[in-house]
Order: structure tokens, then C-alpha cells, then sequence
């Protein structure tokens, strides 16, 4: 545990006693904070009562005196209205912070003026591809005889970690929703992987959810910025940050351009990864045979990872060497089972259209199940991949809604049962029945995980 810094003796209200606020509030009292908590929820505040912390209504006194209000994620906090407790502290002036904010002004302590290599923290954001290329950090650094902890969206609560030892690492995954508002934004190195709309609605559109994600390079000045460049708003950032033509503190990254003839690059074209500075390729490695890492999004991804790691001063041949060892995450292009010639691939984790689109790039003779609670924008923006599918089995509530718009052969198939059953029957060796809903899964289940997971149930009962 990070104890909070700068709090002793402050009364400190925490909203939302999920995973993150639970931790946060345990880090507060450990820096000597007068913690308060509040869950809408009656069993979210007997998971804060079981831990021994007192709940108290923010809009029944639990906000009187309070020095700062810290909230959770998955809690509106500007559009597309704040939750009411927020909207009263933002009224009374209460400063409104995040666990992420919170870890930022606590992580250094005096014990690092003992150490030869201070401890160094990787931030990675962006639309898609945010898990797999932290924990791709985080293994490569390890690999590479590291100390890393991997936290944030991923894994562990930003002030569950472990305080840091010598030249330790902290990878740290983050959302719009945590880069909108943590008051403290100071990685030493900030990754951007994409960009492609999403929560539009906690950001009022496009332009809000970009300028969430741009704080962390705008507000935390990282002393390295790996900027993926194949959308305009990559490029625009990574003009703006660099100071000239030679500037090495962005690395760009790119999985469809040339490298330009200045700056520090790293880039994929035919599998072969390569890393260009001023105009001269310097590394290369080949990314061909990475088991983990399938089809043009993951190798972005490997490019993002490449450059952290390099930015470490970890040589290509030994990063090459952990790639080789990454076998992914669940629900994100994971390969289930082999049948009778056929391969099913589970990549539940495609809740929106472009990741959807990249998974779909990545395979070919798709036996596509997709579905599910439709995000703002419909399905335009498919793109090519969809060119790659030989059928569509739509499931969720809205299937024939979802299906009229597919530009593609489809099946009605409502539920995972028939859309499992029914592809399976339809495919032939060489088909791979993939899982890519475009789609959220909270009208049939109630995470990503828990629909990839029966899409592994049922191919494993095939
Ligand atoms: P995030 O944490 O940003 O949601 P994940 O690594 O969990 O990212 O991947 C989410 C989805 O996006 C998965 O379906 C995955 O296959 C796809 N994906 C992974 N990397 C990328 C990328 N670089 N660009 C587009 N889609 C990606």
C-alpha cells in the first residue's frame, strides 16, 4: 500500500466503494486522514463497513468540512451529469481528485534519496489496446530482469501497489474517465496508442474525450512521450510536444506510415518492427512468429512497448526475445480451441466498433459472432476487415437491428448458445470462428469477461 501524503489530519470524503475506492480510502487512513465513505449502492457501503470505515451521506453532512472529495471511474463527474454529491462539492468548491491523483503526490517518499536509480512510472492511454500493451510493458520488463508493477484499469488499485525499491518500474493503465481529473498527472514516461470515439457521453463528444487523454501529456510534462501517429490526433500531439525536428522525447509510433527522415520512430511493416532515428533504421526485430501478439492492432501495441522499453535502456535483441514469451490477455484475440481444422477465437474485450474492426483485420475466413448493446455511431466504420468475414451471427437483445446494418450474410442467432452451435456447423477447415461483439455485453451479461467466458464454455463443450 501507498500511504496518501499531505492528508494527516484532513477529513476526506470517498465516493464509490468499488475496487479503487475501497483501496483509496484504506491508503487515506494510512496517511492519517479522517476518511468518510458513500456508495449508492447498500452492499457498496457494507464493503466499506466490513473494512471498518464509516459511511456518511455526502448530501447529509457527509461533505461538511471535508478538504477533498476522491471518486471512482466509473462515477460521472462532468457529463452527462455529475453524480449529485460531486456536483455539490464542485458547488461549495471541495476539491474533487482520483486515486490516480492521489498515487501521483504520494509515490516519491525520502527513503528514494537513498537510491541510485529513482523509481520511474509508465503511463499508457488511448482508446484500444491500453491493457494489452501495459501488461506487454510490464512482461517485457520483467523479462528484462526488471521490477515492474502493473496497476490502474488493470490489475491492481494505483495505491494497492507496493512502495517502489530502487529503479523499479510502475506501469500504470489509464482511462479518459482517470486522466480527466487526477489533480496530479506526473508519469516519466506517457504513452497514446489511438484514438477512436468511445465514452462519448462521460465527455460530451469527440473533442472532450480527447482532451481527457491529452492531460497526461499537456498537465504531466513525461520526460518521454510515445505517441501512436496513425490518426490526426496523435499527429497534432506529437507536434505540439516536440520542440524541434530532432526532439527526443517523442517517440512516434506508427503501424501504416514511413518514418519521416527526422526524428525517433518506431514502426511495423510486414511484421518486421524497426526502429528509426533521424532517417536510419537502428533496430529491427521481427514480429512474424509472435504468437501473443496476432494482426496490425497488437502489433501497434508491440511498437507502443518497444519504445517504453527502449526508453529504459533495454536493448531490441532482449526485447525481442520477451515479446516471444507474451501469450496476450484473455478476451483479447485469444485463440480458445482448434476443431476439425477450425480455430475460435475469443476477443469479447471488442466492445466497440474499431476494436471490433482491428480483430476482424487480423483474421481471415471470419465466422464473425458479434452483438450486444450498440454504442453511439452505429456500425459505420467497420472498414475493411468486414471483407474478411464469410458470415455474421448476431447475438444481444437487439440482433435484427444490429444485423440490418451489417453490410455482410448473417443469421439471427439472439444468444451465444445458437451463435456458438450454428457457426461451428456452418465452418470449414481453415475458419476461425471469432468472438468480436462491437458491441458492449451488459443486455445479456454483466461484464466482457463473463460473455467471453461463455463463448469459452460453450466451443470448449463442442
Ligand atoms: P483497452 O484496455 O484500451 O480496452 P485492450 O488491450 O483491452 O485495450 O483491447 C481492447 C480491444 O481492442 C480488444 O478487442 C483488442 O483486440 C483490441 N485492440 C487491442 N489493441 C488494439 C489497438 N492497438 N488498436 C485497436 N484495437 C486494439
Amino acid at each position: 500500500m501507498i500511504p496518501v501524503q499531505g492528508v494527516s489530519g484532513l477529513k476526506v470524503l470517498v465516493l464509490g466503494m468499488g475496487r479503487s475506492g475501497l483501496v483509496a480510502a484504506k491508503a487515506l487512513v494510512a496517511g492519517g486522514a479522517d476518511v468518510v465513505c458513500w456508495d449508492d449502492s447498500a452492499p457498496g457501503r457494507a464493503r466499506a463497513e466490513e473494512e471498518g470505515l464509516v459511511c456518511a451521506d455526502p448530501l447529509k453532512g457527509g461533505l461538511t468540512g471535508a478538504a477533498m472529495l476522491i471518486t471512482s471511474p466509473g462515477i460521472a463527474h462532468l457529463y452527462p451529469a455529475p453524480h449529485p454529491a460531486i456536483a455539490e462539492a464542485l458547488k461549495i468548491g471541495v476539491p474533487v481528485d482520483n486515486d490516480i491523483g492521489l498515487f501521483f503526490r504520494s509515490f516519491a517518499t525520502r527513503a528514494w534519496d537513498h537510491f541510485d536509480t529513482p523509481p520511474r512510472v509508465v503511463a499508457v492511454t488511448g482508446s484500444n489496446g491500453k491493457s494489452t500493451t501495459s501488461a506487454l510493458i510490464d512482461h517485457l520488463l520483467r523479462h528484462a530482469g526488471h521490477q515492474s508493477q502493473l496497476a490502474g484499469n488493470i490489475g491492481r488499485g494505483v495505491l494497492d501497489l507496493d512502495p517502489a525499491e530502487d529503479g523499479d518500474v510502475v506501469v500504470l493503465e489509464l482511462s479518459s474517465y482517470q486522466t480527466e481529473l487526477a489533480r496530479c498527472l506526473t508519469p516519466d514516461i506517457a504513452v497514446f496508442t489511438n484514438l477512436s470515439p468511445d465514452h462519448l457521453d462521460r465527455h460530451a463528444g469527440p473533442g472532450g474525450y480527447f482532451a481527457a487523454k491529452r492531460r497526461l501529456f499537456a498537465e504531466g510534462g513525461p520526460d518521454r512521450a510515445v505517441i501512436g501517429v496513425d490518426e490526426i490526433e496523435g499527429q497534432f500531439m506529437a507536434g505540439q510536444l516536440a520542440d524541434s525536428l530532432v526532439d527526443d522525447r517523442v517517440i512516434r509510433i506508427s503501424v501504416s506510415q514511413k518514418p519521416a527522415d527526422s526524428g525517433w520512430w518506431v514502426t511495423v511493416k510486414k511484421g518486421f518492427l524497426a526502429e528509426t532515428r533521424k532517417g536510419k533504421q537502428v533496430a529491427s526485430i521481427d514480429l512474424r512468429g509472435v504468437a501473443g501478439l496476432p494482426g496490425a492492432h497488437n502489433h501497434q501495441n508491440a511498437c507502443a512497448a518497444y519504445a517504453v522499453l527502449r526508453s529504459l535502456h533495454v536493448a531490441p535483441k532482449v526485447i525481442e526475445a520477451g515479446m516471444h514469451s507474451f501469450t496476450g490477455l484473455p478476451h483479447r484475440s485469444q485463440t480458445v480451441r482448434e476443431l476439425n481444422g477450425v480455430t475460435f477465437v475469443n476477443d469479447s474485450k471488442a466492445t466497440n466498433v474499431d476494436s471490433a474492426a482491428k480483430a476482424l483485420g487480423a483474421f481471415k475466413n471470419i465466422r464473425w459472432i458479434c452483438g450486444g448493446l450498440q454504442k453511439e455511431g452505429g456500425l459505420s466504420g467497420l472498414g475493411d476487415g468486414t471483407a474478411n468475414v464469410r458470415k455474421a451471427y448476431v447475438i444481444g437483445r437487439e440482433a435484427e437491428d444490429f444485423a440490418r446494418q451489417l453490410p455482410m450474410d448473417s443469421a439471427i442467432c439472439s444468444t451465444m448458445d445458437a451463435a456458438v452451435s450454428q457457426a461451428h456447423a456452418d465452418a470449414e477447415p481453415g475458419d476461425v470462428v471469432l468472438l468480436a461483439p462491437a458491441a458492449a455485453s451488459f443486455d445479456q451479461y454483466n461484464s466482457f469477461e463473463a460473455r467471453g467466458d461463455d463463448f469459452i464454455a460453450l466451443v470448449n463443450a463442442l
